[in-house]
């Protein structure tokens, strides 16, 4: 049955985020041939980043601007979208599992009174039921769920639903509303960036990975000096951010991001369950690593047994040359 279905969009620095495109491929299948509305909230003109949104196939798309919105707060938005959610009473939300997706979602999903899928890896019409994957007990297994009564309300992980291609010749509205935003009691002062390049690790393609293995704050230049080659970013294990080789900002796992690139590098890393948890679901994963052994190998689809400061610099030298 075809639903009308709201998407989440998310912005950074004025520009949407992937995650956004993915979102609205995943509410075009909940949608199931129904309506998908796009929500986007900021300060300013968010007219262009709107009329992008429907390049990538939402139908039309509602834009809420607020000097309070300048800086991302549960309470502000949280207002904004409900907002715009009690107007156009969808039978879904979709939105990214990204940090501001897993803050907001549930605060919504409760003020709605609906259940929340969270961090959908895959989402299929199923026989005329929806159908969605998503990760347990830390990655290592997957479930399926249906939702069969109330709102489709769900997250989905960046990199996982492949986005729709831009269309510039998909036409739809891009409306503004106005809402008023009270009692903010969160003050953003600054926004520190710590992450190397500027990348989000969450959506990074590819990602060279170092653990306590590197050793030092100096040992990350090489696995940089990749990453530059290859149009990656750098992360981290727990380990090499508690030996304080790194800003924690970089750890992946359990604990830290989740990421799903195509390419995970990891080098010196052994593959503690907790650090698996955060990038086994990686398209291809590379492990160098000197113990052959170690429990990285389990997961990887190429491994190299050796000292990663031999191999990474030949790596480098391979990748140039192509
Ligand atoms: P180690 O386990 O010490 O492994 C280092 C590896 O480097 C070894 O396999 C060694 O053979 C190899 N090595 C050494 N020198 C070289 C060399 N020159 N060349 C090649 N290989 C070399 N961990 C995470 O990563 N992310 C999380 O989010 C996370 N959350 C956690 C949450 C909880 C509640 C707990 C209890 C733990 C968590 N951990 C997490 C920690 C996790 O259990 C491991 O301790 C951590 O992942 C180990 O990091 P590591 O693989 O870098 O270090």
């Amino acid at each position: 049955m075809s639903k009308k279905v709201v998407v989440i969009g998310e912005a950074r620095e004025g520009s949407l985020r992937n995650v956004t495109f993915e979102a609205i491929a995943a509410a075009n299948i909940v949608s199931d041939g129904g309506e998908v509305v796009g929500v986007l909230c900021g300060n300013g003109d968010l007219s262009e980043m709107g009329q992008e949104m429907v390049y990538y196939g939402a139908d039309r798309v509602i834009t809420v601007s607020n000097e309070e919105l300048k800086t991302y707060t549960t309470e502000g938005y949280g207002q904004a979208v409900y907002a715009v959610i009690e107007d156009e009473s969808p039978e879904g939300i979709i939105m990214g599992h990204t940090s501001q997706g897993k803050d907001l979602t549930p605060k919504l999903a409760s003020k709605l009174e609906s259940g929340l899928i969270s961090d959908a890896t895959e989402i299929v019409a199923e026989g005329g039921n929806i159908v969605f994957t998503r990760p347990i007990y830390s990655g290592k297994a997957f479930e399926k769920k249906e939702i069969t009564d109330g709102l489709v309300f769900a997250t989905i992980r960046p990199n996982n639903i492949p986005a729709p291609n831009r269309d510039d010749s998909l036409a739809g509205a891009v409306t503004t509303k106005d809402v008023e935003i009270k009692s903010i009691r969160t003050i953003v002062k600054d926004i520190i960036r710590k992450s190397s390049d500027g990348v989000d690790l969450s959506e990074a393609k590819v990602i060279i990975a170092g653990g306590r293995g590197v050793k030092s704050a100096e040992g990350f230049e090489p696995l940089e000096e990749l990453a530059d080659v290859l149009g990656g970013t750098v992360g981290a294990s727990r380990g090499a951010c508690d030996a304080g080789y790194c800003d924690y900002s970089l750890q992946i796992g359990q604990t830290g991001k989740v990421v799903t690139p195509d390419l995970y590098i990891a080098c010196g890393i052994s593959g503690a369950i907790q650090h698996l948890a955060g990038m086994s679901n990686s398209k291809v994963i590379v492990a160098i690593n000197k113990d052959p052994e170690a429990n990285i190998f389990n997961v990887a689809d190429y491994g190299i047994v050796g000292d990663l400061f031999d191999v990474v610099p030949q790596l480098i030298e391979e990748v140039k040359q192509m």
